[in-house]
Protein backbone atom coordinates (compact mmCIF):
# COMPACT_ATOMS: atom_id res chain seq x y z
CA UNK A 1 0.00 0.00 0.00
CA UNK A 2 2.63 2.29 0.75
CA UNK A 3 5.04 1.44 -1.54
CA UNK A 4 2.04 2.68 -3.89
CA UNK A 5 2.45 6.54 -3.41
CA UNK A 6 5.90 5.66 -1.95
CA UNK A 7 4.65 7.26 1.22
CA UNK A 8 7.34 5.85 3.25
CA UNK A 9 9.84 7.61 0.74
CA UNK A 10 8.53 10.79 1.09
CA UNK A 11 8.28 10.51 5.13
CA UNK A 12 11.90 9.98 5.11
CA UNK A 13 12.70 12.58 3.14
CA UNK A 14 10.91 14.94 5.58
CA UNK A 15 12.17 12.90 8.60
CA UNK A 16 15.78 13.79 6.73
CA UNK A 17 15.64 17.27 6.49
CA UNK A 18 14.19 17.59 9.66
CA UNK A 19 17.28 15.62 11.14
CA UNK A 20 19.73 18.35 8.90
CA UNK A 21 17.24 21.24 10.77
CA UNK A 22 18.39 19.37 14.10
CA UNK A 23 21.79 19.10 13.10
CA UNK A 24 22.21 22.58 12.12
CA UNK A 25 20.51 23.85 15.86
CA UNK A 26 22.98 22.14 17.51
CA UNK A 27 25.65 23.41 15.38
CA UNK A 28 24.00 26.73 15.67
CA UNK A 29 25.10 27.26 19.45
CA UNK A 30 29.31 27.03 19.27
CA UNK A 31 28.42 30.46 18.03
CA UNK A 32 26.33 31.42 20.78
CA UNK A 33 28.69 29.92 23.40
CA UNK A 34 31.16 32.42 22.07
CA UNK A 35 29.21 35.46 22.46
CA UNK A 36 28.76 34.66 25.99
CA UNK A 37 31.97 33.50 26.66
CA UNK A 38 33.56 36.68 25.06
CA UNK A 39 33.22 39.39 27.65
CA UNK A 40 34.65 37.23 30.26
CA UNK A 41 37.67 35.90 27.97
CA UNK A 42 38.60 39.49 26.87
CA UNK A 43 38.90 40.39 30.76
CA UNK A 44 40.72 37.08 31.37
CA UNK A 45 43.29 38.10 28.75
CA UNK A 46 43.40 41.41 29.89
CA UNK A 47 43.86 40.75 33.56
CA UNK A 48 46.97 37.94 32.44
CA UNK A 49 48.68 41.19 30.46
CA UNK A 50 48.48 43.21 33.67
CA UNK A 51 49.69 40.56 36.03
CA UNK A 52 52.26 39.49 33.96
CA UNK A 53 53.55 43.30 33.97
CA UNK A 54 53.11 43.95 38.17
CA UNK A 55 55.24 40.93 38.18
CA UNK A 56 58.08 42.10 35.88
CA UNK A 57 57.95 45.75 37.35
CA UNK A 58 58.19 43.62 41.02
CA UNK A 59 61.33 41.87 39.46
CA UNK A 60 62.58 44.61 38.48
CA UNK A 61 61.79 46.43 41.72
CA UNK A 62 64.01 43.46 43.26
CA UNK A 63 66.61 44.09 41.09
CA UNK A 64 66.88 48.30 41.94
CA UNK A 65 66.45 47.22 45.65
CA UNK A 66 69.74 45.04 45.69
CA UNK A 67 71.49 47.67 43.01
CA UNK A 68 70.91 50.42 45.85
CA UNK A 69 71.91 47.83 48.79
CA UNK A 70 75.12 47.42 46.80
CA UNK A 71 75.99 51.37 46.24
CA UNK A 72 75.19 51.93 50.19
CA UNK A 73 77.87 49.73 51.00
CA UNK A 74 80.27 50.85 48.51
CA UNK A 75 79.62 54.54 50.01
CA UNK A 76 80.27 53.21 53.32
CA UNK A 77 83.28 51.49 52.54
CA UNK A 78 84.63 54.53 50.82
CA UNK A 79 83.53 56.66 53.51
CA UNK A 80 86.01 54.83 55.81
CA UNK A 81 88.52 54.69 53.29
CA UNK A 82 88.25 58.59 53.41
CA UNK A 83 89.66 59.03 56.50
CA UNK A 84 92.64 57.01 56.04
CA UNK A 85 94.20 58.45 52.94
CA UNK A 86 97.47 59.41 53.10
CA UNK A 87 97.87 62.30 50.73
CA UNK A 88 95.49 64.15 48.30
CA UNK A 89 95.94 62.18 45.20
CA UNK A 90 93.84 59.06 47.43
CA UNK A 91 91.90 61.69 48.47
CA UNK A 92 91.04 63.60 45.31
CA UNK A 93 90.52 59.36 43.84
CA UNK A 94 88.41 58.69 46.84
CA UNK A 95 86.08 61.66 46.27
CA UNK A 96 85.89 61.17 42.88
CA UNK A 97 84.76 57.55 43.17
CA UNK A 98 82.35 58.54 46.15
CA UNK A 99 80.60 61.51 44.25
CA UNK A 100 80.19 58.72 41.29
CA UNK A 101 78.48 56.29 43.53
CA UNK A 102 75.93 58.76 45.12
CA UNK A 103 75.01 60.08 41.80
CA UNK A 104 74.51 56.34 40.92
CA UNK A 105 72.61 56.26 43.78
CA UNK A 106 70.36 59.60 43.57
CA UNK A 107 69.44 57.64 40.02
CA UNK A 108 68.59 54.28 41.61
CA UNK A 109 66.25 56.18 44.06
CA UNK A 110 64.84 57.86 41.50
CA UNK A 111 64.36 55.13 39.30
CA UNK A 112 62.54 53.32 41.81
CA UNK A 113 60.22 56.19 42.69
CA UNK A 114 59.32 56.33 39.55
CA UNK A 115 58.59 52.48 39.17
CA UNK A 116 57.23 52.51 42.84
CA UNK A 117 54.40 54.50 41.35
CA UNK A 118 54.12 52.55 38.65
CA UNK A 119 53.20 49.34 40.59
CA UNK A 120 51.16 51.16 42.16
CA UNK A 121 49.15 51.99 39.08
CA UNK A 122 49.03 48.71 37.44
CA UNK A 123 48.15 46.81 40.75
CA UNK A 124 44.85 48.81 41.09
CA UNK A 125 44.22 47.96 37.69
CA UNK A 126 45.08 44.32 37.95
CA UNK A 127 42.22 44.54 40.95
CA UNK A 128 39.86 46.34 38.95
CA UNK A 129 39.98 43.76 36.27
CA UNK A 130 40.08 41.17 38.93
CA UNK A 131 36.71 42.58 40.05
CA UNK A 132 35.29 42.96 36.62
CA UNK A 133 36.35 39.52 35.68
CA UNK A 134 35.38 37.86 38.42
CA UNK A 135 31.70 39.81 37.82
CA UNK A 136 31.89 38.67 34.12
CA UNK A 137 32.22 35.19 34.98
CA UNK A 138 29.34 35.31 37.46
CA UNK A 139 27.27 36.51 34.48
CA UNK A 140 28.83 33.99 32.25
CA UNK A 141 27.53 30.65 34.15
CA UNK A 142 24.31 31.20 34.34
CA UNK A 143 23.80 31.77 30.52
CA UNK A 144 26.20 29.05 29.83
CA UNK A 145 24.54 26.61 31.55
CA UNK A 146 20.96 27.50 30.04
CA UNK A 147 22.46 27.03 26.28
CA UNK A 148 24.12 23.99 27.65
CA UNK A 149 20.75 22.89 28.74
CA UNK A 150 18.96 23.90 25.38
CA UNK A 151 21.37 22.15 23.42
CA UNK A 152 21.11 19.03 25.57
CA UNK A 153 17.22 19.09 24.40
CA UNK A 154 18.08 19.70 20.63
CA UNK A 155 20.56 16.56 21.22
CA UNK A 156 17.41 15.21 22.56
CA UNK A 157 15.38 15.88 19.91
CA UNK A 158 17.54 14.83 16.96
CA UNK A 159 17.82 11.54 18.93
CA UNK A 160 14.34 10.83 18.87
CA UNK A 161 14.00 11.75 15.28
CA UNK A 162 17.43 9.22 14.11
CA UNK A 163 14.80 6.41 16.07
CA UNK A 164 12.03 7.96 14.20
CA UNK A 165 14.13 7.93 10.79
CA UNK A 166 15.38 4.28 11.68
CA UNK A 167 12.18 2.76 12.30
CA UNK A 168 10.61 4.34 8.67
CA UNK A 169 13.67 3.15 6.91
CA UNK A 170 13.10 -0.11 8.01
CA UNK A 171 9.47 0.01 6.32
CA UNK A 172 11.33 0.80 2.78
CA UNK A 173 12.37 -1.33 0.02
CA UNK A 174 15.87 -1.72 0.31
CA UNK A 175 16.78 -1.24 -3.33
CA UNK A 176 14.21 1.75 -3.34
CA UNK A 177 16.64 2.91 0.03
CA UNK A 178 19.86 2.52 -1.61
CA UNK A 179 18.46 4.91 -4.63
CA UNK A 180 16.98 7.32 -2.28
CA UNK A 181 20.24 7.20 -0.11
CA UNK A 182 22.58 7.44 -3.83
CA UNK A 183 20.02 10.22 -4.70
CA UNK A 184 20.17 12.45 -1.38
CA UNK A 185 24.07 12.37 -1.64
CA UNK A 186 26.27 12.34 1.30
CA UNK A 187 25.74 16.10 2.45
CA UNK A 188 21.68 14.90 2.36
CA UNK A 189 20.97 18.18 1.08
CA UNK A 190 19.16 16.88 -2.36
CA UNK A 191 16.14 16.69 -2.49
CA UNK A 192 15.18 12.56 -3.69
CA UNK A 193 11.90 12.46 -3.77
CA UNK A 194 9.32 14.45 -5.22
CA UNK A 195 5.19 14.04 -5.86
CA UNK A 196 4.33 14.74 -9.70
CA UNK A 197 2.43 17.57 -10.13
CA UNK A 198 -0.96 17.98 -11.35
CA UNK A 199 -0.60 18.63 -14.80
CA UNK A 200 1.67 15.47 -14.96
CA UNK A 201 5.15 17.60 -14.10
CA UNK A 202 8.29 17.04 -11.97
CA UNK A 203 7.70 18.88 -8.48
CA UNK A 204 11.28 19.35 -8.20
CA UNK A 205 12.13 20.31 -11.62
CA UNK A 206 8.89 21.02 -13.62
CA UNK A 207 9.88 18.82 -16.29
CA UNK A 208 7.07 17.06 -17.72
CA UNK A 209 7.03 13.59 -17.26
CA UNK A 210 6.27 11.73 -20.18
CA UNK A 211 2.34 9.87 -20.18
CA UNK A 212 3.35 6.24 -19.78
CA UNK A 213 5.82 7.18 -16.61
CA UNK A 214 3.00 9.47 -15.20
CA UNK A 215 0.67 6.31 -15.15
CA UNK A 216 2.86 3.76 -13.77
CA UNK A 217 3.70 6.23 -11.20
CA UNK A 218 -0.09 6.67 -11.12
CA UNK A 219 -0.16 2.42 -10.58
CA UNK A 220 3.15 2.95 -8.28
CA UNK A 221 4.06 -0.98 -9.09
CA UNK A 222 7.58 0.19 -10.58
CA UNK A 223 9.70 3.21 -8.86
CA UNK A 224 10.14 5.69 -11.74
CA UNK A 225 12.88 8.58 -11.75
CA UNK A 226 12.77 12.03 -13.50
CA UNK A 227 14.25 12.09 -16.67
CA UNK A 228 15.33 15.29 -15.93
CA UNK A 229 16.26 15.97 -12.41
CA UNK A 230 16.37 12.51 -11.09
CA UNK A 231 14.17 12.13 -8.35
CA UNK A 232 12.00 9.41 -7.47
CA UNK A 233 8.66 10.42 -8.59
CA UNK A 234 5.72 10.10 -6.60
CA UNK A 235 1.85 9.80 -7.30
CA UNK A 236 0.34 13.04 -5.47
CA UNK A 237 -1.58 12.34 -2.37
CA UNK A 238 -5.68 11.93 -3.41
CA UNK A 239 -7.00 15.13 -3.13
CA UNK A 240 -9.95 14.81 -5.70
CA UNK A 241 -11.21 12.32 -3.37
CA UNK A 242 -11.08 14.01 -0.29
CA UNK A 243 -12.49 16.37 -1.85
CA UNK A 244 -16.03 15.22 -2.35
CA UNK A 245 -16.38 13.96 1.06
CA UNK A 246 -15.34 16.98 4.18
CA UNK A 247 -15.30 14.18 6.37
CA UNK A 248 -13.05 12.59 4.74
CA UNK A 249 -10.46 15.33 3.94
CA UNK A 250 -10.39 16.00 7.68
CA UNK A 251 -9.12 12.82 8.53
CA UNK A 252 -6.41 12.82 5.68
CA UNK A 253 -5.29 16.18 6.96
CA UNK A 254 -5.36 14.40 10.11
CA UNK A 255 -3.14 11.89 9.59
CA UNK A 256 -0.91 13.38 7.32
CA UNK A 257 -0.62 16.72 9.72
CA UNK A 258 2.11 14.80 12.35
CA UNK A 259 3.45 11.90 14.03
CA UNK A 260 1.52 12.88 17.06
CA UNK A 261 -1.61 10.29 15.73
CA UNK A 262 0.70 7.31 16.13
CA UNK A 263 0.95 8.28 19.70
CA UNK A 264 -3.19 7.62 20.14
CA UNK A 265 -4.48 10.42 20.07
CA UNK A 266 -7.93 10.05 21.03
CA UNK A 267 -9.36 13.57 19.19
CA UNK A 268 -8.53 11.92 15.27
CA UNK A 269 -11.69 11.80 13.49
CA UNK A 270 -10.20 8.12 12.92
CA UNK A 271 -10.79 7.32 16.52
CA UNK A 272 -14.75 7.98 16.21
CA UNK A 273 -15.65 6.54 12.51
CA UNK A 274 -13.38 3.23 12.35
CA UNK A 275 -15.14 2.72 8.50
CA UNK A 276 -13.46 5.78 7.24
CA UNK A 277 -9.97 5.50 9.35
CA UNK A 278 -9.73 2.18 7.43
CA UNK A 279 -10.69 3.76 3.58
CA UNK A 280 -8.20 6.12 4.62
CA UNK A 281 -5.74 4.03 5.38
CA UNK A 282 -6.17 2.31 2.32
CA UNK A 283 -6.10 5.32 0.44
CA UNK A 284 -2.42 5.91 2.17
ZN1 LIG B 1 12.61 16.43 -12.15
Amino acid sequence: MTQQRRTALKELQKLDVRILDARQRIRDFDPMFEEVEAPALILEGDLEKSRKRLQEMQLEERRLESSTEEKRERLKRLDERSASVRNLREEAAVSAELEMVKRGLQNDEQEAFTLLDQVGRVGERVAELESAFAEASQLVEPRRDELLAERERAKKDLEILEGEREICAGAIDPAEMRIYDAIRGREGQRAAVSELTEDGACGNCFGVVPLQHQNEIRHGDTLIRCEACGVILAAPEPVEEAADEGAEEDSEGASEDSSSDLDGDEEAPEADDPTEAVEAKEDA
